[in-house]
């Protein structure tokens, strides 16, 4: 077992922040907070370490990574032809839970973007992740920091349970604020596409910017687009109402299976913020089935109920 105490440093100390361009420097991989989930991050310059982050969560090479920026004034060294419509939602969004897919320039390599033409990039809202961007000259790909397919971090000790052994070490910025990944939106196309559903919805996205927004076409081009992920090892299975889940959970019961229920009344946030705390909290205590209250579709709530909805589908094969 990986020693915590000594692996998790104190991301707002300055020495903590030296020690991590140290390491990234050295094509290590480091645990970084965001406001969203904790990433696996690398150099966006370095081909090496950006290699080993996909050996590491065992992402298949065609699943891109998110670059992320110490600010907006550094998109162009990154990303070209960009609408002037992604101008203004960048002001509005940015630093926030937006990644923003755009035509690459040459800086971008081909290990980030499985050789698209191109990036997915967003400033995140942490002031961890910033403390070390603004240090570094060079941006920082970091997809979640965990094995592929499976529930996401969302504190540093979730990142120690996943990865202690593959990490130099991980900055400890508290739980994320908003506890699920970024809204993905491509902006590469005739009209803007959502490819994941983040914090930050559909509706406050169109109105910011006066635009018209597409859902996706199906098209498989983000893992948070597969029909699994995020999945816990036990059983998950999904409800409409509380009233649902005692009926199922007394039929669960009386088999002798030990059941979580995951049921927040109605609070998006606290759902957001602790659901994968709860997912893996049930895998460590041997819960045989998580039993989850779905969230009403609007807002973060479309986002609770898609990842769910992709956690339960590993659940039924
Ligand atoms: P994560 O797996 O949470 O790191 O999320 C990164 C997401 O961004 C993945 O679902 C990627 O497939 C998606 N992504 C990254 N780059 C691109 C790109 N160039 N085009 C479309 N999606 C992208
Ligand atoms: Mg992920």
């Amino acid at each position: 077992m990986p020693d915590h105490d000594i692996q998790i440093q104190d991301g707002r100390l300055s020495a903590s922040i030296d020690l991590a361009v140290r390491y990234l420097r050295d094509d290590l991989l480091i645990g970084l907070p965001t406001e969203t989930v904790y990433g696996l991050a690398a150099l966006a310059s370095r081909p090496k370490a950006i290699s080993k982050i996909f050996q590491v969560k065992a992402r298949p090479t065609n699943h891109p990574l998110i670059l992320h920026l110490a600010s907006y004034r550094q998109l162009e060294k990154w990303a070209q032809n960009v609408p002037s419509y992604v101008e203004v939602l960048c002001e509005k969004f940015w630093p926030g839970a937006l990644t923003i897919v755009l035509q690459r320039t040459p800086q971008v390599c081909d290990e980030i973007t499985g050789a698209r033409k191109t990036v997915a990039i967003r400033v995140p809202n942490h002031q961890v992740a910033l403390a070390l961007l603004n240090r570094i000259d060079d941006g920082l790909v970091a997809p979640s920091a965990n094995r592929f397919g499976k529930v996401s971090p969302t504190s540093a000790k979730h990142v120690v349970d996943d990865l202690g052994d593959q990490v130099a070490l991980v900055l400890d910025g508290g739980v994320c604020d908003i506890g699920v990944e970024s809204t993905i939106l491509d902006c590469t196309r005739s009209s803007p596409q959502i490819l994941r559903h983040g914090a930050i919805s559909k509706d406050e996205l169109e109105s910011a910017a006066n635009i018209s927004i597409n859902l996706s076409d199906g098209e498989s081009r983000a893992s948070g687009m597969l029909e699994k992920h995020y999945a816990p090892n036990c059983r998950l299975e999904l409800v409409e109402t509380t009233a649902d889940a005692k009926r199922r959970a007394a039929e669960l019961v009386s088999e002798d299976q030990k059941i979580e229920i995951l049921d927040f009344f109605g609070d998006l946030i606290v759902y957001a913020n602790q659901l994968y705390a709860r997912l893996r909290q049930a895998d460590k205590s041997g819960v045989d089935v998580i039993i989850a209250v779905m969230p009403i579709n609007t807002g973060l709530g479309e986002a609770i109920r898609d990842r769910l909805t992709k956690a339960s589908a590993a659940s039924s094969s």
